[in-house]
């Protein structure tokens, strides 16, 4: 399959010279982008420079158009492309509306190609091990789950900043730890409450803090910060018989559980501040073990091969559209939840 990229910022060259090449059954053809010092790169990276983004459409030779530009751009360039018979990789935040989506899944229908969004990060290591607990239950029944992404460089300084672009940080990285948490939990969404944060002083929010309460009883905390000079940890997970951590992407963390071979010895009380607890007091040694954390869930395939036997059989396609329309209608709630400052029930 040939690709046409249309944006070849970070992420579009991310796919041109790493991504696609690492499947061999894609090839890179060309690249369109309106900036001249892209169109550059992408000829020292050895790739066709097109024009214009008409003249990467009407080559024959192509078969799929990858979208890796600024997000409010997404919808409009994905139209295109299918009309021109090619299937389309997007990617995340899709659009800025669900409706938005809808308009894009409309015209998937009607020229029966292929539209697929790139929400990588259901292959996260991190995320597969918490799928491994979640789903084999090592610390008993999940209930809890708090997935944070923390950082301290602000806001990078380009069109993520402004509302126009679809910039924000619910936009760019809610988007992907909502749909980590939305395919794990699989319960329908009770209620959504969220605080989005503006400390930065841009037009789009620079974090946000939110709670998901599930039918099933499971809660999750999500939040996405630029502000944290000292980062929380990126899961922090709590099942009826144990708490797991995975603090980075390194997969560092540890799982401590009951052991259910040891005799129950009560709490010693302890001296804790000015008073003095049992509650509080840690769990004595030997009714608790630590362990490692388990290996990540499996992943049938890469992004890129599931969406190559997706053209075949659509049955197969991993990341599905009307899951992220989920997702979107979801960030909708959110935003609304922050601006009414309210509980939003679905
Ligand atoms: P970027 O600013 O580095 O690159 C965007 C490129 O698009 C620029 O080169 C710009 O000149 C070009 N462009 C703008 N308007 C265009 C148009 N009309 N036609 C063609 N090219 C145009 O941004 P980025 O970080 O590469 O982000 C691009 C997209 O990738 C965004 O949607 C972003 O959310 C997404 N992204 C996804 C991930 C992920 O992990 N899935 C990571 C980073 C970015």
């Amino acid at each position: 399959m040939n690709i046409g990229i249309c944006g070849y910022g970070g992420m579009g060259r991310h796919h041109g010279t790493y991504l696609i090449p690492k499947s061999k059954q894609f090839k890179v053809m060309g690249v369109y982008d309106v900036d001249t010092s892209r169109q550059t790169q992408a000829i020292e990276d050895g790739f066709k420079n097109y024009e214009t983004y008409e003249a990467m459409l009407k080559d024959e030779n192509i078969d799929v158009i990858l979208i890796a530009t600024p997000n409010e751009i997404h919808k409009d360039l994905s139209i295109d492309a299918m009309r021109h018979k090619k299937h389309v990789i997007c990617e995340k935040p899709v659009t800025l509306t669900s409706l938005e989506l809808e308009e894009i899944m409309a015209v998937e229908k009607e020229t029966g190609q292929t539209f697929m969004v790139h929400q990588n990060r259901r292959w996260d290591e991190d995320y597969l091990v918490v799928r491994n607990l979640f789903e084999h239950k090592q610390i008993g029944d999940v209930f809890h789950i708090e997935s944070r992404v923390h950082g301290a460089n602000g806001i990078p300084g380009d069109w993520r900043c402004e509302k126009k672009h679809g910039g924000g940080m619910l936009y760019d990285w809610g988007v992907h730890l909502l749909d980590q948490i939305l395919r794990m939990v699989e319960s329908p969404l009770k209620s959504v409450s969220n605080i989005n944060s503006y400390v930065l002083g841009h037009d789009v929010d620079d974090g946000f803090t939110s709670l998901l309460q599930f039918e099933s009883g499971v809660m999750c905390l999500v939040e996405v910060s630029t502000t944290n000079f000292i980062p929380l940890p990126r899961w922090y997970v709590k099942g009826t018989e144990g708490t797991a951590v995975i603090n980075d992407w390194n997969l560092s963390g540890e799982m401590i559980k009951y052991n259910v071979d040891a005799k129950y010895v009560a709490p010693t009380p302890i001296k804790a501040g000015a008073g003095f607890t049992k509650t509080m007091a840690p769990l004595n040694h030997g009714s608790i073990i630590k362990m490692e954390l388990p290996s990540p869930k499996e992943m049938p395939v890469s992004f890129y091969d599931n969406f190559l036997e997706s053209l075949e059989d659509k049955s197969k396609i991993i990341v599905k559209n009307e899951e992220v329309l989920e997702v979107m209608q979801l960030i909708e709630a959110m935003f609304e939840a922050h601006h009414t400052n309210s509980i939003i029930h679905f």
